[in-house]
């Protein structure tokens, strides 16, 4: 996709990471001074900012999925691609997963803790989700205009993937006048994000301040040795694991492509949406990285959504918490039900803020584990997420990044993660 021309090179201060991570110490500031006004008006700032995001997503995926099915399945690569892609996405969500578990194992920060908690404290609410078979059944949207309103992206997902596999398969009159309309539709979509990227700094600066004005002190230093656990999987999942597959599978320096994935990793970490950071993650994945829309336009709506290492990790370092705090030590083979209904319940949660906190009570249910203290632990978590939820949207999206950068160098693309004006 060249409808962006490359930035050329441009002052620091001028490139859009630089002026986000400014805005991050800003907004840090601000919502430290612990002033209500200031937090509330600057926090408008990121409360328009998502919506212009969200306001792109629904017909972003839309149209992006169904250029990417018809152009791939034009090779006749419809097949190989969604394989590789599925196998690269269970691969690094068990893999995190394992790490997760073998972390909580060896750190126990549920040992012991909580005793005041699990005596009976007030529990915030938590939304409990649907079952596992339930998320397989509303994958297929009754209504596709209602699945778009509701912005139910597996609905979506799986209505144009349909709607792309048998436009492609029918007579030219009818497939090619669509197939050039809905790709014009995706061309002036990525220009509109493009557009709405110029304010990233101001939105940055609006959530950083809002969620450190809103979470109070206290609670975090009780869940310290949870958090630092899900803390240091994360980042060995994000230093380690998926550079080791990047040098592995693709022989690509891990180095360029954490710079080119930058924007995309801030805005992630600033909003805690996958799914409101997927219009950046395709736009640093093709113009920085430089993997082709054919690649990108298939496995990136598909990884937002399906793909969350972060996700995933922490649904096995939660639920084995929960365990130790409860004092019920899990046998091996219930383990391996937590890493199995884990790697189902990251499948399954929506790409929105705290979406994997609510995923949990599946993992939970799976190994009988419920009950009001269970519900006092969980809604603690809550109270601590967003920080969390922060490392783990970003691992999320970095996951889907390094995929797509992969499966490209597998489709024989050569231009990937070469170092390119203006990139960080
Ligand atoms: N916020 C995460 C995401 O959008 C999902 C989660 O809560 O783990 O990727």
């Amino acid at each position: 996709m060249n409808a962006i021309p490359r930035t050329e090179s441009t002052p620091v201060y001028r490139r859009l990471h630089v002026q986000v991570l400014i805005a991050m110490a800003l907004g840090t500031v601000l919502g430290l001074s612990g002033n209500e006004a200031v937090a509330d008006w600057v926090g408008r700032l990121g409360v328009l900012f998502v919506r212009l995001l969200k306001m792109v997503i629904v017909p972003l995926v839309a149209t992006s999925i169904i250029t990417g099915v018809v152009s791939i399945g034009r090779g006749g690569g419809l097949g190989r691609l969604g394989i590789k892609t599925l196998a690269y996405y269970m691969l690094t969500s068990l893999l995190a997963i394992l790490l997760g578990l073998v972390m909580v194992n060896l750190m126990r920060p549920g040992d012991g803790a909580f005793s005041e908690l699990t005596a009976g404290a007030a529990a915030p609410q938590v939304e409990r989700p649907d079952s596992m078979v339930d998320i397989l059944v509303r994958m297929i949207p009754t209504n596709p205009v209602r699945a778009a309103a509701d912005m139910d992206m597996l609905g979506i997902i799986v209505f144009c993937l349909f709607f792309g596999v048998i436009l492609n398969g029918s007579p030219a009159s009818i497939r090619d006048p669509l197939r050039d309309l809905i790709s014009s539709l995706f061309e002036v979509m990525m220009r509109m994000t493009s557009a709405i990227m110029a304010v990233l700094p101001l939105g940055v600066l609006g959530l950083i301040t809002t969620a450190v004005h809103g979470s109070g002190g206290a609670v975090f230093e009780s869940m310290g040795r949870y958090m630092a656990t899900v803390a240091m999987a994360l980042v060995i999942h994000l230093f380690v694991t998926l550079p080791l597959l990047l040098l592995l599978f693709a022989r690509i320096d891990p180095r360029t492509h954490f710079r080119n994935m930058l924007d995309a990793l801030l805005t992630a970490f600033s909003t805690s949406s996958s799914s409101a950071t997927l219009p950046l993650t395709m736009r640093c994945v093709e113009e920085r990285v430089g993997v082709s829309n054919r690649v990108t336009s298939f496995t990136l709506p598909l990884g937002a959504t399906v793909n969350m290492d972060g996700t995933a990790l922490y649904e096995c370092v939660g639920v084995l918490f929960i365990a130790q705090v409860l004092g019920a030590d899990l046998a091996f083979s219930q383990q391996m039900v937590v890493v199995f209904t884990a790697l189902l319940a990251s499948i399954g949660a929506a790409g929105v803020p705290s979406a994997g906190l609510v995923m949990i009570f599946i993992v939970l249910e799976a190994v009988n584990l419920r009950g009001p203290e269970v519900s006092a632990i969980v809604g603690t978590m809550l109270a601590v997420d967003r920080p969390l939820d922060m490392f783990r949207t970003g691992v999320n999206i970095y996951s889907d990044s390094c995929g797509a950068a992969i499966i490209a160098v597998s489709e024989g693309e050569t231009e990937i993660d070469r170092p390119r004006p203006g990139s960080a």
